[in-house]
C-alpha cells in the first residue's frame, strides 16, 4: 500500500483496546506475569474454545466473561465484540494455544478493529513455529512460515514443488494423521538428503525433537520411532547452495546413465561412489529417477 493511502485513524474517544494475547503451547508455566495480570484484570475474553480458555483463566484466578470466536462465527461476532470495545471495554483475544492469528482465528477481528481506529496491542508469548525454529539450528535470518500444507495429496505435492527452490528455512505445521504422508511427499519433492527437524510436543511432558535428513525422518515415522501422537512442527532447511546443487546434478547425471544398464541397487552403489554421495541418499534418488520409468512400464 502506498504511504499516502495509509491514512491514520484516530482512536475513538473512550474506546478500549483489543489485546492479542499469546498463551502456552503446552506448559502452563509459560504463562507470563503480564498475561496472568491481564487476564485477571480483563472483563471480556474472546476465545477460540471457551472451555479450554476457562481452564487457563481458572489456573490464574481470572473471572472474565468469555465469548467464543472461531473460524465459523468470526464474521458474525466481530461487530458485537468491537461495539463493546468502542463502548470502552478492553477485549483480550486468545486462541487455543500460541499466538492468535498464526494458523488460528484472529486476523479478521484485528483488521476490523484497526479499520475502526481501535488500538490493537500485542501481548507476545509462545508460538510453535518460532519455538521450533529456535531449536532447529537452521538459519533464521530469513525464514518462510508455510503453516499447514493442503490436506489433499495432489495440492500438497504441487505446493511442495513450488517450495523446492526456496532458499530460506521452511516452517510447517502438520496434523499427526498426515505426518507420514507429508514427510514422504517432502522427500519426493525436496530430495532424500534435505535436512529437517521435527519438533514434537514442545514444552510438554513428552517433548522430543528429531534432526535428520527427510529420508531419515520418513524411516523413523514408518518404523514408529517417531511416536505418532501429539503435535508436530516441522522445520526444513532451505534449498541448498549452488555447490550442493552441482553435487545433486552430478549424481543425477551418473545415475541416469547407470540406471539404463543396471538394477536400481547396483546403480545406486556405483553412483554413490562416482558422485561422492552417501549410499542411502543415492539409492533414494535412484528410486525417484526410476519411478517415472516404472509407472510407464505399468501402463
Ligand atoms: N497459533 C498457534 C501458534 O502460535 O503456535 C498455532 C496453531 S495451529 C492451529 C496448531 C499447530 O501448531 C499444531 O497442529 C502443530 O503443528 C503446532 N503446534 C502447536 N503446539 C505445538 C507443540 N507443543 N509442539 C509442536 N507443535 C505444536
Amino acid at each position: 500500500m502506498a504511504v499516502e493511502e495509509m491514512e491514520e485513524v484516530m482512536p475513538p474517544e473512550g474506546a478500549g483496546a483489543v489485546i492479542v494475547a499469546a498463551t502456552p503451547i503446552g506448559n502452563l508455566s509459560d504463562v507470563s506475569t503480564r498475561l496472568r495480570d491481564t487476564l485477571r484484570e480483563a472483563r471480556k475474553v474472546a476465545a477460540e474454545d471457551t472451555r479450554r480458555a476457562a481452564r487457563l483463566l481458572e489456573s490464574v484466578g481470572a473471572r472474565a466473561r468469555m465469548v467464543s470466536l472461531h473460524a465459523h462465527n468470526e464474521r458474525s461476532r466481530i461487530a458485537q465484540l468491537l461495539n463493546g470495545v468502542l463502548g470502552g471495554e478492553d477485549l483480550v483475544l486468545l486462541c487455543d494455544a500460541g499466538t492468535p492469528g498464526i494458523s488460528d482465528p484472529g486476523m479478521r477481528l484485528v483488521s476490523e478493529a484497526r479499520r475502526a481506529g481501535i488500538r490493537v496491542t500485542p501481548l507476545p508469548g509462545p508460538c510453535a513455529a518460532i519455538a521450533a525454529l529456535s531449536i532447529a539450528g537452521f538459519s533464521a535470518e530469513r525464514f518462510r512460515f508455510e503453516g499447514f500444507l493442503p490436506a489433499r495429496q495432489a495440492a500438497r505435492r504441487a505446493r511442495l514443488e513450488q517450495l523446492k527452490p526456496v532458499a530460506e528455512t521452511l516452517v510447517f505445521y502438520e496434523a499427526v494423521h498426515r505426518l507420514s504422508a507429508t514427510l514422504e511427499d517432502m522427500r519426493e519433492a525436496f530430495g532424500a538428503g534435505r535436512n529437517a527437524v521435527l519438533a514434537r510436543e514442545m514444552t510438554k511432558l513428552h517433548e522430543s525433537a528429531y534432526g535428520e535428513t527427510l529420508d531419515g525422518l520418513c524411516r523413523k515415522a514408518a518404523s514408529g520411532t517417531i511416536v505418532p501422537r501429539g503435535e508436530f512442527t516441522l522445520v526444513v532447511a532451505g534449498a541448498s547452495t549452488p555447490k550442493e546443487n552441482e553435487g545433486a546434478a552430478a549424481l543425477d547425471a551418473v545415475l541416469n546413465v547407470l540406471l539404463s544398464e543396471l538394477s536400481t541397487r547396483q546403480a545406486a552403489r556405483l553412483g554413490a561412489q562416482l558422485a561422492g554421495t552417501p549410499r542411502r541418499a543415492a539409492y533414494q534418488r535412484a528410486l525417484e529417477l526410476n519411478r517415472p520409468k516404472q509407472s510407464a512400464k505399468g501402463k
